[in-house]
């Protein structure tokens, strides 16, 4: 043991399979509320109220509408910015043969889709680049690393077309105590669950939820319907701390410039359990822990949440087979 493993309550050490990487989540960070919320002030800032010179599709994966065509986006106005869930919206004015609609373009970034604001006439990324936006105000790329193609766009008429992109989970910065606790116990899951759930809570994915659970002192694996009241309180306060919190601290460190690539990311440095394996929890210093299922991994510390238990991985990993966000997909995209 190297003194880097933190010591249980009990006195027991972590157990000896422990590792310090984070590589293991390296591939699995979707963006969230809190840098959803950051990209849309960005682009809020150089979008709003200015035409939509030309939009320039480079991958056929990402276009996931035939009608309208894309080009129908060209030549009109964003009028505002949206979000759906984890999904990123450019509102379009009717156009100028009104057909009385305004058309809606819908960004999903996935795991590895991202923004990048560019120059008026700058070159596309490269082979990364999905789609470019240009404006006169400059150029938006929407850019997509690795070999899965997994961000989408959509191209929707009128508000009802847009309405079926929403997954339906509850806003929690707007809601009051009582409809989250009636969102919570809408269905029996674990919390982690839960709390990723996109038809349950909008914005929330595996690294948020962590550190929501770790601020509530709550189990990763604990059933929604055994929690107390006192248990959801708890809960709300904790969602409502952490996604203010990191609003505001992504907020004050991208005030004065368009986020880069590598800064929209599911490990920050400030995260108390997330993408912290094995390094010491930083309220009781016991070593982070871990389940893994499937390409999913949550983090967690026996000191503040598990009464010092450490969740043995495999066996869990087992029992939890029915009750989990399965895949990257399932883990906040399209529940419709
Ligand atoms: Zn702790």
């Amino acid at each position: 043991m190297t003194s880097r493993v933190g010591r249980l309550r009990d006195g027991r050490t972590a157990p000896s399979h422990t590792s310090f990487a984070i590589s293991s989540q390296a591939d699995l960070r979707m963006p969230e509320l809190p840098d959803i919320i950051v990209y849309l002030d960005a682009l809020g800032s150089r979008v709003r109220g200015q035409v939509l010179k030309r939009l320039r599709v480079f991958s056929p994966f990402l276009l996931r509408t035939v009608e309208p065509p894309i080009e129908a986006a060209e030549g009109r106005v964003v009028v505002d910015l949206r979000r759906i869930g984890k999904r990123i919206v450019l509102c379009l004015d009717a156009g100028e043969q009104a057909t009385g609609e305004p058309l809606f373009l819908v960004i999903h970034l996935m795991i590895a889709g991202r923004l990048q604001w560019l120059k008026t006439g700058a070159k596309s990324p490269g082979r990364i680049a999905l789609a470019m936006f240009d404006f006169a105000t400059g150029a938006l790329a929407l850019t997509e690393a690795g070999s899965r193609k997994r961000a989408s766009l959509h191209l929707v008429r009128g508000e009802a077309g847009l309405a079926a992109h929403d997954p339906g989970g509850l806003e929690v910065l707007e809601a009051d105590p009582a409809a989250f606790r009636a969102a919570l116990r809408r269905e029996n899951h674990t919390l982690k669950r839960a709390l990723t759930d996109p038809r349950l809570f909008s914005g929330i994915g595996n690294a948020y939820s962590d550190e929501i659970l770790h601020a509530a002192k709550l189990s990763p694996l604990q059933w929604t319907s055994h929690l107390s009241d006192d248990e959801m309180d708890r809960l709300f306060a904790a969602v409502r701390g952490k996604l203010e919190y990191w609003i505001a601290e992504l907020r004050r460190q991208f005030s004065d410039r368009f986020p880069g690539p590598g800064e929209i990311t599911a490990f920050r440095s400030g995260f108390a359990v997330h993408g912290r394996f094995g390094l010491p929890c930083p309220v009781c210093g016991t070593a982070v822990q871990r389940i893994r299922h499937a390409a999913n991994e949550t983090n967690y510390c026996p000191g503040c949440q598990t009464d010092g238990r450490i969740l043995a991985d495999r066996s869990l990993s087992r029992l939890l087979h029915e009750d989990w966000p399965r895949t990257v997909e399932e883990l906040g995209s399209d529940h419709r």
